[in-house]
């Protein structure tokens, strides 16, 4: 049972990466963006209380976000997990050591996927996924194979997110900078980080997440 972490700037890939290892090694993805946009579409009182602050690209509360991790760890039964775009904040990061260590888990890896500024807001502003499934694409890098139609599931809806526009990209940006960034040190004092060029295609930066893991599968068989 591995515990990864996802680390890297808004459009860096964290999601589509998480969706291959769901698919190819049956971890559990957890996405932090993904449970507060379901709490914004049913309108629990952290949708609420989110919505304003993710249109607006900052940082929703250290304790909203811990709280959903953690409710989630808790029916996570035996599989590794993916923490994807948690944590976001030292505050964060620390509250995870303390959810992990609770439940007799512990990280095994910060993957941290580095693309360049103009790469990210290409990216994000031609994001879109499937209304229906959630499988992720992209205007130019990843359209469906048959045009209008998902590859998972055959649906014809297709939806945008409202925060992924040019401006509010520039505040998630400047977000990650100052507050997210600065975790990197608290897990490099550890030797958990492991950077992965994600400028390089999907299927290129999933080798190399691929290497990273069984490298270390390796040392613990031995
Ligand atoms: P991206 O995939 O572009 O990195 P996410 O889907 O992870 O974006 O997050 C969308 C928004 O949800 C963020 O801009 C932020 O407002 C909020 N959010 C998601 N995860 C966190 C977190 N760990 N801490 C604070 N806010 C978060
Ligand atoms: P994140 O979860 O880090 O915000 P996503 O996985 O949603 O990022 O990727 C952002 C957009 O970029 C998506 O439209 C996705 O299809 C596309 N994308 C992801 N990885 C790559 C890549 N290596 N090369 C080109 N486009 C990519
Ligand atoms: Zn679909």
């Amino acid at each position: 049972m591995m515990n990864i972490v996802l680390l890297g700037p808004p459009g860096a890939g964290k999601g589509t990466q998480a969706q291959r290892l769901v698919n190819g090694r049956g971890m559990l993805q957890l996405s932090t963006g993904d449970m507060l946009r379901e709490a914004v579409a049913s309108g629990t009182p952290v949708g609420l209380k989110a919505k304003a602050v993710m249109e607006a690209g900052e940082l929703v509360s250290d304790a909203i976000v811990s709280a959903l991790i953690g409710e989630r760890l808790d029916s996570a039964g035996d599989a590794g997990v993916i923490f994807d775009g948690f944590p976001r904040t030292r505050a964060q990061a620390e509250a995870l050591d303390l959810l992990l260590a609770e439940r007799g888990r512990s990280l095994d890896h910060v993957v941290e996927i580095c693309v360049e500024e103009d790469a990210l807001v290409e990216r994000i502003t031609g994001r879109f996924s499937c209304a229906s499934c959630g499988t992720g694409y992209h205007d130019r890098f990843k359209q469906p194979r048959q045009e209008g139609v998902c590859d998972v599931c055959s649906s014809t809806d297709f939806c945008r997110r409202p925060d992924d526009n040019e401006q509010t990209v520039r505040t998630r940006l400047a977000e990650y900078r100052r507050k997210t960034e600065p975790i990197l040190p608290y897990y490099n004092e550890r030797t958990l980080v492991r950077r992965v060029d994600g400028m390089r295609s999907v299927d290129e930066v999933a080798a190399r997440i691929d290497a990273v893991l069984d490298s270390s599968e390796l040392v613990r068989g031995a």
